[in-house]
């Protein structure tokens, strides 16, 4: 992938090959990114306090008096601004899901990797929450790297303490948000107040990992965990958006001579802070690479250094493979009105199966390991369950008739149902069949639902019985 084709592959020593979060010998090397205070950084911390006001905000959002965003898995429902997503809704889930990996698919393809750069929280949290309290405390990484490799003094230690509790503070808040997302924000309080044992250990575990992640592993989840840069290869296409290095402008580069004029090498003065501002450690000079995660670090960088030498922005900067060898832009492609037409397709789905679904669902269930009981005067009895879900926000009255086999009873479930708005209820029922209705050991009952919003559906439920002797 590496644009710099001035070299040959084999020119590459084992430092060019490797991780440049790891040493030769595979042990961590530790990236202490200067920060560039640059046109990108400003407009990142923006969208970073935007990410960050939705992530805390949302679990505080309701629609309806119910959570905007809520995966309850306890009652299995997922909740989407007001729409209620329940495992029977498994056409509409696959096709939101499909309609997601779609949209990254189509993303990527024109924007490369806008989301780690800009909006993923790995990226957001660590660069402009925890590096920042780190530096508050300890001071930048030069200042930092000079203390830690001293003695440890008092005052060390007390900004060794204070940063971690401060770490540790920021840890359970993002753990608490995170876990009112599967609770609901009132659940997660209820139930650390009542001290819950299992909402205080998932807390407790959901702040470790914030904390190893945040604290230690850092940008080894971009570059070594994270599955996204890794399908970069095949996401990626020459008219991609990505952060790149104008190695035609660039090469061959030289440090800046006292009085040189003209310059007699291209425009990089082999400074080296794209390099030292670069948070996964690479060097963009070498081309593109997964471990970049395109948070333009080094285009504010080298803008600062083009401004201080006098020469144009712009040595790195967004472009593109096509843009960077041959100078021209492209939009349209192929591809992209493939995506195109898919997501029309699996979002219009989508929509289509959404209106159209009924105002509830009605399933028929067994409700014992016992498949029948004969009780005395040759009546079968087999017991089952109803479940009902009210798709609607308002309150629905259901009734249930059982219409076949003839001369077969209802026990239970004759009354009646009410469900509030959004609610499911499983009814336990009892069929009452007469024995001569069975063939073959089974018969088939057939129940008629019935709502006040409008419900009418058919159900049948194969029942087992004895065979005739
Ligand atoms: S910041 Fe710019 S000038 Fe300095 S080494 Fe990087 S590309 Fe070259
Ligand atoms: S190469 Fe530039 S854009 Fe890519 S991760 Fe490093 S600093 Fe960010």
């Amino acid at each position: 992938m590496s644009a710099d084709n001035r070299r040959s592959p084999f020119e590459y020593s084992p430092e060019d090959e490797h991780l440049a979060g790891l040493s030769l010998e595979g042990a961590r090397r530790w990236i202490d990114p200067v920060v560039s205070h640059g046109r990108f950084f400003r407009a990142r911390r923006i969208v970073a306090i935007a990410m960050t006001g939705l992530f805390f905000g949302l679990p505080h959002l309701s629609i309806g008096g119910r959570p905007a965003v809520w995966i309850d898995l306890a009652n299995r429902q997922f909740l989407l601004f007001g729409l209620t997503l329940r495992p029977a809704d498994n056409v509409l889930l696959m096709m939101f899901g499909a309609g997601l990996v779609i949209t990254v698919f189509f993303v990527t393809a024109v924007l490369g990797r806008i989301w780690c750069g800009w909006a993923c929280p790995q990226t957001v949290y660590l660069e402009f929450v925890f590096r920042p309290i780190e530096t508050l405390v300890e001071g930048r990484p030069a200042i930092r790297h000079r203390r830690d490799a001293g003695a440890w003094t008092a005052e060390r230690a007390a900004r060794k303490v204070l940063k971690w509790a401060l770490f540790a503070v920021v840890g359970a808040v993002m753990a608490t948000t995170f876990l009112a997302y599967f609770l609901s924000w009132d659940g997660m309080v209820a139930a650390i107040a009542a001290g819950e044992r299992g909402t205080w250990i998932a807390a407790a575990a959901v702040t470790a990992m914030a904390l190893i992640d945040f604290a230690f592993f850092r940008e080894q989840t971009c570059t070594v965990a994270c599955p996204y840069g890794r399908l970069q290869s095949v996401l990626y296409d020459a008219d991609t958006l990505l952060v790149g290095y104008d190695a035609g402008r660039g090469e061959p580069r030289g440090r800046l001579e006292p009085g040189e004029s003209p310059r007699t090498t291209g425009d990089c003065i082999d400074c080296g802070r794209c390099v030292h501002t670069c948070p996964t450690g690479i060097d963009i000079r070498k081309g593109l690479q997964m471990e970049c995660v395109a948070c333009t670090q080094c285009i504010d960088a080298c803008d600062d250094v083009m401004d201080r030498v006098k020469r144009p922005r712009g040595l790195i900067r967004y472009t593109s493979q096509r843009e960077l060898a041959s100078g021209k832009r492209g939009f349209a492609r192929p591809r992209l009105l493939l995506y195109g037409v898919i997501l029309l397709a699996v979002y219009g789905a989508f929509w289509f199966v959404l209106l159209g679904r009924p105002v509830a669902s009605v399933e028929v269930l067994r409700a014992s390991t016992e498949p029948y009981r004969v009780l005395p005067a040759g009546i079968v009895a087999t017991q089952l369950r109803m479940r009902f879900t009210n798709h609607l926000d308002r309150e629905q009255t259901f009734g249930v008739v059982l219409v076949a086999p003839e001369g077969s009873e209802l026990a239970g479930g004759a009354e009646p149902l009410v469900l509030a708005g959004n609610a499911v209820e499983t009814l336990t029922i009892a069929v009452k069949t007469p024995q001569k209705a069975f063939v073959d050991g089974r018969t088939t009952a057939r129940f008629h639902i019935q709502s006040d919003q409008g419900l009418k559906a058919d159900r049948e439920y194969v029942l087992l019985g004895p065979y005739a002797e």
